[in-house]
């Protein structure tokens, strides 16, 4: 496949992204003599990802995929039928995801405040066996928070500095932007979500003097059975001043040109 010097993609309207997502559930659809679900989305580490719901396939590309030629697309067939078995549509499949998705100017993946997906961290996905685990039983659907990160700014703290937040009116858990680095292990953020989830399952309550009390005793008595409480305790008291530091550095994400 030639290589020319490829532009970004322009970013699709809503429109466009139907009519693409519809056109190509029916070609990679016909390749593959079943039904698919497309989704078009903006994810370059995986530009690919496959589900299945009961007879559905459902299929997650990176948006390039729109204006995929029907040679790479051929490849991405072969690709979800047979995986790396199919060691030339594999190829084929690298070398485009390479020229289209991989090597797009902006090295670093767009990301939206006010989304669950991070650069590094995915909310969603160190939330997603919360519910069915630790806390399970906890709250209905409908009444978990929302996920999201906080806009990324510099912070004018020099003190401390609010790792995690949990709006009792939207219901919804905010995390800071500092977090989302690989310098923050991934169990010490889960265990940032743990605690506001925790706030939410366990809402603040007022003592006798009218004072609203949002760590108390049942609350502090479900963190600790969180297995990575003290350890989470002790890292963010290790390095509570290397995030105030990167949090008063921190400014806004490279648009995606
Ligand atoms: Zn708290």
């Amino acid at each position: 496949m030639a290589s020319p010097p490829h532009l970004p993609p322009a970013r699709l309207t809503p429109e466009q992204r139907r009519a693409a997502e519809r056109r190509l559930a029916e070609v990679l659809g016909g390749h593959l003599g079943t039904a698919l679900r497309i989704r078009l989305g903006r994810s370059r580490t995986q530009p690919v990802q496959t589900r299945r719901e009961g007879e559905l396939w459902e299929v997650r590309l990176h948006e390039a995929f729109a204006t995929a030629e029907p040679d790479a697309l051929e490849a991405l067939a072969g690709w979800l039928r047979s995986g790396r078995r199919a060691r030339k549509a594999s190829r084929a499949l690298d070398a485009w995801l390479e020229d289209h998705v991989w090597s797009l100017p902006s090295a670093r993946r767009r990301v939206a405040a006010g989304t669950p997906r991070g650069e590094v961290h995915d909310l969603e996905a160190l939330a997603s066996d919360l519910w069915s685990g630790f806390l399970e039983g906890g709250l209905d659907d409908d009444r978990r928070p929302t996920l999201e990160w906080g806009p990324r700014r510099a912070s004018r703290s020099r003190g401390g500095l609010r790792l995690g937040s949990w709006d009792q009116a939207t219901n919804r858990v905010r995390l800071h932007p500092v977090l989302d680095s690989g310098e923050v292990p991934a169990w010490f953020v889960r265990a940032v979500l743990v605690h506001e989830l925790l706030h939410a399952l366990h809402p603040p309550i007022r003592d006798a003097r009218g004072h609203w009390r949002p760590h108390h005793a049942r609350f502090q008595a479900a963190e600790r059975r969180w297995p990575d409480h003290e350890r989470a305790r002790a890292y963010e008291r290790a390095n509570i001043r290397a995030l105030v530091r990167r949090a008063r550095a921190l400014g806004p994400s490279p648009e995606a040109p």
